[in-house]
């Protein structure tokens, strides 16, 4: 396949959630798969809704999931710079060519007088669009201008209709009547999203523009744009609209958090990248676990489902878990290393057997892990014995286990949780309930990591302390 020149244009109003960041995969994904070029540029032209310390932290989410980019703010490249705030000067040139040709036009209709326009087309049940009153009289608005009245650039919306063959969507068809002369160059000089967007895609070489949904009704606009300008437009890839589980659009304050929470609650990189892959693609199999470089392998933005994709807060776990279960010995003892810090690398790897299989969840490794390196006793309170077992078989069993463990029966677990089981099978009590002594005993709770395993982590010497303080917390028989 043709490498793909494709662009992440992430504006700086705020943290990015899953659903922004899936666009951010889908051309880093596309760039891959191609051997082409991902590239990040920062809109940042909107002044009045920039966030101070968004783009740092877009760039923080973007390499904490490895969506590194090739070209772009901190790495730079041939159309450097990669923020629009620095390129400003571009787009005044493009609009003074636009004016030239007639593709677009002067306008000094005042804030008050656009309002009472749509107010009475409102009224009138008509579309609110710009009524081209300017159009008319540029002689008119160039004298205005000369004396200082504030003057914005305005498209000149093309007659007869415009249509593109989406790569997700088929053919999209506009008529150009529906279309209002949107605004391109605001009266302080700055560009729109819509000039600086298009003049920018066309600098850089873009291939093919993949973003989300909500932007398919400004693209009869680009394209409108590249007809004036005689440029070719890039290939257009809309991807869907994501959802949270209820169905409504997935947003911050509703339940999608920014994506670095992702990395504070002990998501691995790999599962939410396999997650936002899945937000609208799938590899035509049942298969859903895919590494980035499975994905990479098998990933086509034309097999993108145009309809709305729902995440699943339960799914990305699930994914979580099973990339972790995938890890070598090695990376998941690294994974785990800064949610027990005050173990050991070898301490971890002996319990990295007892733990895969029990996380969802990279930060759920200090729970299961507390009560073998903490103060453990049977808690305050507890049923103890609990039910289903007699005090004489908890007190048989806690005896013979702590003689065992000092007598060095931790060399061979198994064999020692058989002679256990028999111990209390024969006096009638079933090993699963018995052995929630045992558990109450050394890890404080009546379940958790498996306990026998646990002891040999435990020591022999504070086992048998731990089950000798949990004799004296039987009551007498
Ligand atoms: N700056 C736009 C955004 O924030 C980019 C849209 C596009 O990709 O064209 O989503």
């Amino acid at each position: 396949m043709t490498p793909r020149r494709v662009r992440f244009a992430p504006s700086p109003t705020g943290a990015l959630h899953i659903g922004s960041l899936r666009t951010a995969l889908f051309n880093f994904l596309t760039a891959r798969s191609t051997g082409g070029t991902f590239i990040l540029r920062i809109e940042d032209t909107d002044q009045g809704r920039y966030v101070p310390g968004s783009e740092t932290q877009i760039l923080a989410s973007l390499r904490w999931l490895g969506l590194q980019w090739d070209e772009g703010p901190e790495v730079d490249g041939p159309y450097a710079p990669y923020v629009q705030s620095l390129r400003t000067e571009l787009y005044r040139a493009a609009a003074e060519r636009l004016l030239a040709s007639g593709g677009a036009y002067w306008c000094t209709c005042t804030p008050e007088r656009l309002e009472a326009m749509r107010a009475a087309q409102r009224a009138a049940k008509q579309p609110t669009r710009y009524d081209r009153r300017c159009f008319g009289r540029q002689d008119e608005v160039d004298a205005e201008r000369a004396a200082g009245v504030p003057a914005v650039v305005r498209q000149r919306i093309p007659d007869g209709s415009v249509s593109w063959q989406d790569l997700i969507r088929g053919e999209v068809r506009y008529r150009y009547t529906e279309i209002d002369d949107s605004v391109l160059l605001k009266s302080d000089g700055f560009p729109t999203y819509h000039l600086a967007n298009v003049v920018d895609d066309h600098e850089m070489r873009i291939t093919h523009v993949i973003r989300a949904e909500e932007w398919i009704p400004s693209t009869p606009k680009h394209l409108a744009l590249y007809a004036a300008f005689v440029w070719e437009p890039p290939a257009f890839a809309h991807v869907p609209v994501v959802l949270g589980p209820d169905k409504l659009k997935l947003s911050k304050r509703r339940g999608a958090p920014d994506v670095l929470t992702y990395r504070d609650q002990g998501f691995l990189p790999a599962a939410v990248v396999n997650a936002m892959a899945l937000l609208g693609w799938s590899s035509g199999t049942t298969e859903e676990v895919f590494t980035p470089e499975e994905l990479i392998g098998r990933f086509e933005i034309e097999r993108v489902n145009p309809a709305p994709a729902i995440h699943d807060p339960k799914r990305l776990e699930a994914l979580n878990g099973l990339h972790i279960r995938r890890l070598s010995e090695a990376d998941l003892v690294e994974a785990l290393r800064p949610w027990l810090p005050t173990l050991s690398a070898e301490q971890i790897a002996t319990l990295v057997p007892l733990l895969r299989e029990r996380l969802p969840r990279l930060d759920d490794a200090a729970a299961l892990v507390a009560p073998l390196v903490g103060d453990v006793s049977v808690p305050e309170g507890a049923d103890f014995p609990p039910r289903g077992v007699d005090v004489e078989t908890a007190r048989l069993l806690l005896e013979r286990c702590a003689a065992e463990v000092e007598g060095g029966a931790l060399d061979d677990p198994t064999a020692l949780r058989l002679r256990l089981t028999a111990l209390v099978e024969e006096r009638g009590v079933k090993a699963r309930d018995a052995f929630r002594v045992l558990y109450l005993a050394l890890l404080g709770a009546p379940a958790g990591l498996p306990v026998f395993d646990a002891m040999v982590f435990i020591g022999a010497e504070s086992c048998a302390a731990r089950l000798r303080a949990a004799l004296a917390r039987l009551p007498a028989a």
